[in-house]
């Protein structure tokens, strides 16, 4: 058996690991920040209408410039964004991907604000970028002072801030972001994986973009419109910002099939966003329940919740997991993170959660 090591492999990607969520098959999956509830079966069932549709054309390559589903997304984020000012990939993964090889790259350096979203370093060892790992206030929050600070320190050719973080969950300050883009030379990257878990009314950075040419506001539909598996992520930015990135995607790289299911989608996103609401009371249920237990959740606006106070998270990890529930090892020391999930597998982690006791207290 070859070992990776005597391969001929890029230097700079010796020694690396792969981002390596663990995927157990186990009932309670609360350990990547999916939205747990399925689709809704009238709308799986006009998507697969679609999809269908789409199969009967799969001869021919799919619209390279997935025109309708740039329009869908522009109608769906409001703010009177049009279809030029909007991109999309397979995940925002694929999006930051894309950023990376159009704005980073060898030379070329990415400021993060650690402990942070795992695979922007990743990312950047792909692309051959340098990632610097940036520093966060007391409980993971980031005020405008300190990332302007530590901008105007290492002068990155990209800054990306995750709103709200993950893993922290720790909600995003505008005036951050507004800070950010005034000390930065470069490209402003505002990860809104999560945005629509933060409560009603307050405000995204798509406000931000008129007039911010280097702002790039990036979204998922993996998360609240509960569609991971269809993997489609995207991107509202300048239109030149997009121009730059056509440099670096791959033809075709939306396939019809992705755009058809997406598209279908986003025709029902009232439907899909449905559970929102109810996640978010899971949310701020083990907020408080984490709390009445003894251990030190963190403030989220996201989907899932960050705790501390936990004597050996390993330990921990592998005793729920014995009992059928997946949360996260962060690599956070004492801490660890769950997704808010249904009533019913919330209430299963707490109920497991607390039976297992305080280690060593
Ligand atoms: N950004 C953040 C902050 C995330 O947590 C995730 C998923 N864990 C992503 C981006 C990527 O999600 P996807 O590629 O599924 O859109």
């Amino acid at each position: 058996m070859t070992s990776l090591s005597e391969l001929p492999i890029r230097d700079d990607l010796r020694g690396r690991s792969p981002y390596g969520a663990p995927q157990r098959p186990v009932p309670v999956a609360l350990n990547v920040n999916e939205n747990t509830h399925p689709v809704p079966e009238d709308v799986a069932a006009d998507i697969v209408a679609r999809v269908a549709a789409a199969v009967g054309g799969v001869n021919r390559y799919p619209d390279r410039e997935f025109t309708e589903l740039r329009e869908a997304f522009a109608r769906y984020l409001g703010h009177g964004l049009t279809a030029d000012e909007i991109w999309a990939a397979n995940g925002s993964n694929e999006v930051l991907q894309h950023i990376l090889q159009a704005f980073g790259g060898p030379g070329r350096t990415l400021l993060g604000f650690a402990p942070t979203y795992s695979m922007y370093p990743l990312l950047a060892s792909g692309t051959g970028t340098a990632y610097i790992a940036g520093t966060r206030d007391a409980d993971y929050e980031l005020t405008p002072e300190t990332a302007a600070q530590q901008i105007r320190r290492h002068d990155p050719d990209i800054v990306i801030l995750c709103s709200p973080n993950n893993p922290t969950g720790t909600p995003l300050p505008l005036a951050t972001v507004e800070a950010a883009y005034e000390a930065a030379r470069g490209i402003v990257v505002v990860d809104e994986a999560y945005a629509e878990f933060m409560p009603d009314g307050e405000p995204s950075a798509l406000t931000l973009l008129s007039g911010r040419p280097r702002l790039l506001i990036s979204r998922t539909m993996s998360k609240a419109f509960a569609f991971a598996g269809a993997r489609v992520g995207y991107l509202a930015a300048d239109p030149a910002v997009n121009d730059a990135l056509r440099l670096v995607r791959l033809p075709y790289h939306l396939s019809a099939l992705t755009q058809a299911a997406a598209l279908g989608a986003l025709a029902h996103s009232d439907e899909m966003l449905a559970t929102v609401g109810q996640i978010r009371e899971q949310r701020d249920r083990l907020v408080s329940e984490l709390a009445r237990l003894g251990y030190t959740p963190h403030r989220s606006g996201s989907n899932f919740v960050l705790f501390g106070g936990v004597d050996d998270p390993h330990a921990t990890f592998e005793a729920l997991a014995e009992r059928g529930i997946l949360i996260r090892d962060v690599g956070i020391p004492h801490h660890l993170r769950v997704t808010a999930g249904t009533e019913a597998e919330t209430t299963a982690f707490l109920e497991a959660l607390a039976a297992l006791g305080r280690p060593g207290r």
